[in-house]
C-alpha cells in the first residue's frame, strides 16, 4: 500500500512483529489429536503458495492498492515444495486430514502440479491419504484440470461472483470473461476434481442481483456435481473498504432463492464445517451459506493456515503468524518443528468473528490508524 508520502509498503510485512519461534523446552509430541486452548483439535491446513493474483477483486486485491508498484513476496522468501511438504507431513501427524492449496492465485505457482504430488503421497498416522483440494478463480482451470487430477488434486472450489459477463468483470476489475470460469468448471468435472464447490461473495448493491440466476443455473446443470455456496463479504484485510452495509445476511440470500425454490435444512456433512448446507425440496441438489459475518463460527474452527512464505496464521484475521520458515531453514529436526507446531496450537485462543459480534462490527476497522493492529491480507494468507 502507499502511505502518505508515497512510500510503497508491502501489507504483508505490516503487523506485529512476533518473537523468532522457539522449539519448546517441553516437547509437545504429534499424537494425531491436538487441542488449542478452546479444546479445538487442528484439522485442518490452508497452504497460500503464491501472493500474486491475475484478478484484482475490489474485496479482496483492490487496484488501487495492489497496483504496479506493489511490492510481492521475492522468490527467495516463497517456501520451497519440498518445505511445505515437510511442514504438511508434521502437521498430518499432529492431525490434519485435509489440506486445501490457496492464495493469491494459486495456478499461477509454476509447477504445481508438483507439489500436489508431493503432497498426495503424505499418510495420516493411520495410514490415510489426506484430503487435497484447490480454491481458485478458475481463470487457468480449463487448461490445467487434467494435469491438477493426475497429479493428485481430488476437488477444487471454484469462486464466481455472477453470470452476467459485464458483472463479472467489473468484480474481477481485469475485465476476464465469465465463459472462461464456466468452461474451467466444465474441464474440472470432465477431469474428475467434483463435485465441485462454487463460492460467491454477495456485496449487497454489486452482486445480490445474481443470486437468483447464479442458484437456477447451477441446480439444472451438471446433474448436481456443483454446490453453490454464498460467502457474506467479509471485514478481512485493511484495503477492501469494507461496510456492514454492503454485506447481504445469508438469512437474506436463503429467504430469495427460498421464495423461487423451496429449500430445507441439512446437517453438517463434518464437524467445524465453515457452511450451513440447505437442501432443494424437489431433490435438485443443494446450496450452503457461509456467514462469517452474521453468524460466527469459531466455536468449531479447527483451521490452521500457512502463508507462503512460511508463516503459520490461527485465525482469518490475525495480525501476526509465527515463523516456521527459520526453523525449516536451520538444524531443527522433525520432532523440533512439530513440537513448536503443537506448541503454537495449545496456545490458540482465536476466535475473532465471535469478538466482533459481540463488540459490533463498526468498533474495529482493522485499520493500522485504528486501535487495532492492522489484519493480514486475504491474498497473502488464503481463503
Ligand atoms: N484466488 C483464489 C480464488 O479467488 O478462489 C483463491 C484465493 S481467494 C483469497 C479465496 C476465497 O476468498 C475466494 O473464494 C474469495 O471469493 C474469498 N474472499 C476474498 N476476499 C473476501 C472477502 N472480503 N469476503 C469474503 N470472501 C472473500
Ligand atoms: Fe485474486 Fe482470489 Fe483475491 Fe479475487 S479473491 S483477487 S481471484 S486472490
Ligand atoms: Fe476461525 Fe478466526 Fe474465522 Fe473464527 S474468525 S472462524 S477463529 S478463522
Amino acid at each position: 500500500m502507499k502511505n502518505s508520502s508515497n512510500t510503497v509498503i508491502p501489507i504483508s510485512t505490516i503487523g506485529r512483529a512476533r518473537p523468532a519461534v522457539a522449539v519448546p523446552e517441553v516437547a509437545v509430541p504429534a499424537t494425531g489429536v491436538l487441542l488449542d486452548r478452546l479444546g479445538r483439535p487442528m484439522t485442518d491446513l490452508r497452504i497460500s503458495v503464491t501472493d500474486r493474483c491475475n484478478f484484482r477483486c475490489s474485496y479482496c486485491m483492490p487496484k488501487d492498492v495492489f497496483d504496479k508498484d506493489y511490492k510481492y513476496l521475492p522468490h527467495s522468501a516463497l517456501l520451497s515444495f519440498e518445505e511445505m511438504t515437510r511442514l504438511a507431513r508434521l502437521f498430518a501427524a499432529h492431525g490434519v486430514r485435509k489440506i486445501r492449496l490457496t492464495g493469491g492465485e494459486p495456478l499461477l505457482r509454476k509447477n504445481i502440479e508438483g507439489l500436489i504430488e508431493q503432497l498426495a503421497g503424505i499418510r495420516s498416522p493411520s495410514g490415510e491419504p489426506l484430503a487435497l483440494t484447490l480454491t481458485t478463480n478458475g481463470s487457468l482451470l480449463a487448461r490445467k484440470a487434467a494435469g491438477l487430477r493426475a497429479a493428485g488434486l481430488q476437488r477444487v472450489t471454484v469462486s464466481l461472483d455472477s453470470l452476467d459477463d459485464a458483472v463479472f468483470r467489473h468484480m474481477n476489475d481485469v475485465d476476464f470473461p465469465v465463459a472462461d470460469v464456466l468452461a474451467g468448471i466444465d474441464a474440472a468435472l470432465a477431469a474428475g476434481l467434483g463435485p465441485i464447490k462454487v463460492n460467491m461473495v454477495v456485496k449487497r448493491g454489486t452482486n445480490e442481483q445474481e443470486i437468483l440466476p447464479m442458484a437456477r443455473y447451477f441446480r439444472t446443470h451438471h446433474g448436481g456435481k456443483v454446490v453453490l455456496r454464498f460467502i457474506e463479504y467479509m471485514d478481512v484485510g485493511a484495503t477492501n473498504g469494507w461496510r456492514m452495509d454492503e454485506v447481504l445476511p445469508s438469512a437474506d440470500v436463503i429467504a430469495r432463492i427460498h421464495a423461487e425454490f423451496p429449500l430445507v435444512p441439512l446437517e453438517a456433512a463434518t464437524p467445524g464445517e465453515t457452511a450451513q448446507r440447505w437442501a432443494y425440496a424437489d431433490g435438485s441438489g443443494e446450496i450452503g451459506v457461509i456467514s462469517s459475518v452474521t453468524q460466527a463460527f469459531c466455536h468449531d474452527c479447527s483451521r490452521a493456515r500457512l502463508s507462503t512464505e512460511g508463516k503459520l496464521y490461527l485465525c482469518l484475521f490475525a495480525s501476526a503468524g509465527h515463523d516456521l520458515r527459520p526453523l525449516l531453514r536451520g538444524t531443527a529436526s522433525d520432532d523440533d518443528i512439530a513440537s513448536a507446531i503443537g506448541h503454537i496450537w495449545q496456545g490458540r485462543a482465536d476466535r475473532y468473528s465471535e469478538l466482533r459480534a459481540l463488540r459490533g462490527p463498526d468498533n474495529d476497522s482493522g485499520d493500522a490508524g485504528g486501535k487495532a493492529p492492522r489484519r493480514v491480507e486475504m491474498s497473502y494468507i488464503g481463503g
